[in-house]
């Protein structure tokens, strides 16, 4: 279906709240990171502490959290209690003995005793790890193994499943702080629960007694700008994931994008979708909307379209912070659902970490009046770096401008050199100019690939992009990912992108298959939207709407219909196990493979 290329966006109209960013080039000319240091609150410069910023600096009786129970029950979290209980829980860190610098991963539901973890251990100088929960133990085994740390937070029936049978491994953790929740918490298959699991489990800590023992006055620990603060595992999507490590400087970058990229004003609702487990979770679902003093809804089920629709309806999200495979799911169950549910206090979707198909811009427009706002980031970056703004018209397909404090470049390598390349339109691998607070300050275990990703003053991405004459980015595919055949590059999303545009494609993927004549031949894997039937007809239908759309060299020359993609447990679809399998190759590493 052919489009306008352009979204117009007028400021004047629509919703009444007005934006922090109105114009990009005018606020990128006048960035001060000082000014914007004081702003937040953020101390002298030398020493900020992302705990306290997250939790210290709102009314007490203003709401942090909203928590969503699976079945649809909430309940809401004042900041001052948000702030009494992570006070508790870094004070009984230290009365542990556990000193700054020192390790502990979380490894809890979605909830409100997972921000007490995570923000009490950032606030008594400790280095914060959440991991995601439906990790199996290999998984979870791999990413302790790497960064050892001294202290676990874990729910009573996660250590019983997943810590309790590798104990003996994990002999670095010298305190587990073990939650006792309810069984029937989590999530769908739950176990039955024999008389003698109930009690603590031998050698751990009670979560509910080492709070009550300690006290809630303020925490004191002086943590420097430059202290680490968080590690964060990336996806694994391109293989074994990588422990990147933040320092407590990232507030900074939390808090100034999320007012430029999400626009929270502290009147809103924020709904972060992304588990904590991920970057997205933690800088985006944590501590960006408490930095603000924002109400964030935290959500205890998972995903499911009416039970999302419904959420945003009844907690009246304002701004909504999503990723593209949630935004195709909600499309494949059908614009109706969507408009069976009105949202009236929505004014902005956004989404992020993995390819927005133009297809789902133009979508959220005809489902939600809204149009979605894509954004481009990495573990690495520790926050937003490239976004669509409500300042700017959007244009679907792209990733948008670079943000006020981050220089942002198209280069090419070739050996040691590095070279920037100006003239716009032209695909090379997404820079940006080091460095930025939130910029990751090591891979753990991993010096010399952390060495490897800098060059001459730049990050590089390992993302492939072209920026347009207008400044906006347009993402190409991970380097990895793309294809090259008949001497053609042919980036995967742009062949995707234009399978979507056919109603009957809910979710494509595309890999390049090796060709001993033309070096590699595109091949396309299809989901289907309900209602749809995969025969030869609509095959072919696919293959001629792919040439005609792309030309010759760049459609696919094989389409196969699946019945699902192989997806990361974030979301992101795993082209490099579509290779794999298609070649008989074997899959490389797939702990963060959904359904592992
Ligand atoms: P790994 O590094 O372990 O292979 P990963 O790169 O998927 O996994 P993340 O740091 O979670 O781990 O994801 C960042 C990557 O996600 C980016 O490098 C990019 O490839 C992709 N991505 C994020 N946002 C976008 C976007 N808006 N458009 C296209 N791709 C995106
Ligand atoms: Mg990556």
């Amino acid at each position: 279906m052919l489009r306008a290329t352009l979204i117009r966006k007028n400021l004047a109209t629509g919703s009444s709240v007005r934006p922090w960013l109105t114009d990009l080039e005018a606020a990128r000319a006048q960035l001060d990171w000082e000014a914007l240091r004081r702003e937040l609150g953020a101390g002298d410069g030398q020493h900020l502490n992302i705990g306290q910023l997250a939790t210290d600096r709102q009314p007490a009786t203003r709401t942090a959290l909203r928590v969503v129970g699976a079945q649809g029950g909430a309940r809401s979290v004042s900041f001052g209690e948000l702030s009494a209980s992570t006070n508790r829980f870094a004070h009984a860190l230290r009365g542990l003995g556990l000193q700054p610098g020192d390790g502990l991963f979380v490894l809890c539901p979605r909830g409100e005793p997972l921000f007490t973890a995570v923000l009490g251990t950032l606030k008594a100088g400790l280095v914060a790890a959440p991991l995601f929960t439906a990790f199996g133990p290999e998984p979870l085994a791999t990413r302790l193994s790497i960064a050892r740390p001294k202290a676990l937070v874990t729910t009573r029936t996660l250590y019983r499943r997943r810590i309790e049978p590798m104990r003996a491994r994990l002999g670095f953790l010298q305190h587990m702080i073990v939650i006792d929740d309810d069984e029937a918490d989590e999530a769908s298959t739950p176990a039955p629960l024999e008389p003698s699991a109930l009690g603590l489990p031998p050698g751990t800590i009670d979560w509910s007694t080492l709070l009550a023992q300690a006290p809630a006055s303020p925490v004191t620990v002086r943590t420097r700008a430059q202290d680490p603060a968080l590690i964060h595992f990336t996806s694994g999507t391109t293989g074994t994931p990588k422990a990147a490590l933040h320092v407590h400087e990232a507030a900074l970058m939390h808090w100034a994008t999320a007012r430029w990229a999400l626009d929270l004003h502290p009147e809103d609702i924020f709904w972060c979708t992304a588990d904590p487990g991920w970057v997205t979770g933690t800088s985006y679902g944590i501590l960006a909307p408490l930095l603000h003093g924002v109400t964030s809804v935290v959500d205890e089920g998972e995903f499911d379209a009416l039970r999302w629709l419904a959420m945003l309806q009844r907690e009246r999200v304002s701004v909504w912070y999503t990723a593209p495979t949630a935004l195709r799911m909600l499309m494949k169950a059908g614009t109706a659902l969507v408009r069976a549910h009105p949202c009236p206090a929505l004014r902005l979707v956004a989404s992020v970490g993995e390819p927005l198909n133009p297809e789902v811009v133009w979508w959220g427009l005809e489902a939600f009046g809204l149009p979605v706002h894509d954004n481009w980031w990495q573990t690495e970056t520790g926050g937003i770096m490239v976004a669509n703004t409500l300042a700017a018209d959007i244009k679907p397909g792209s990733m948008g401008r670079a943000l006020p404090g981050v220089e942002a470049a198209i280069v090419r390598r070739s050996g040691e050199r590095l070279e920037v390349i100006d003239e716009p339109g032209v695909e090379g691998e997404l820079a940006l100019r080091v460095p930025w607070p939130s910029m990751f300050r090591g891979y753990l275990g991993q010096e010399e690939r952390y060495e490897k990703c800098f060059s001459q003053g730049w990050y590089l991405s390992g993302d492939l992009a072209r920026r347009d004459a207008d400044g906006c980015y347009w993402f190409v595919g991970r380097a990895d990912d793309v294809i090259k055949s008949a001497g053609h590059l042919i980036g995967p999303f742009e062949v995707e992108s234009a399978l979507m545009e056919h109603p009957a494609v809910a979710e494509a993927a595309v890999i390049g298959k090796p060709d001993a004549l033309v070096g590699e031949t595109v091949k396309a894997f299809v989901v289907l939207r309900d209602g749809f039937a995969a025969d030869t007809s609509l095959q072919a239908q696919l293959l001629a709407h792919a040439r005609t759309r792309l030309g010759p060299a760049v459609a696919p020359k094989e389409i196969a219909v699946v019945a699902s993609l192989p997806h990361t447990r974030s979301g992101k679809v795993m082209r490099r196990l579509l290779r794999a399998r298609e070649l008989g190759l074997p899959e490389g590493d797939t702990s963060t493979l959904e359904g592992a």
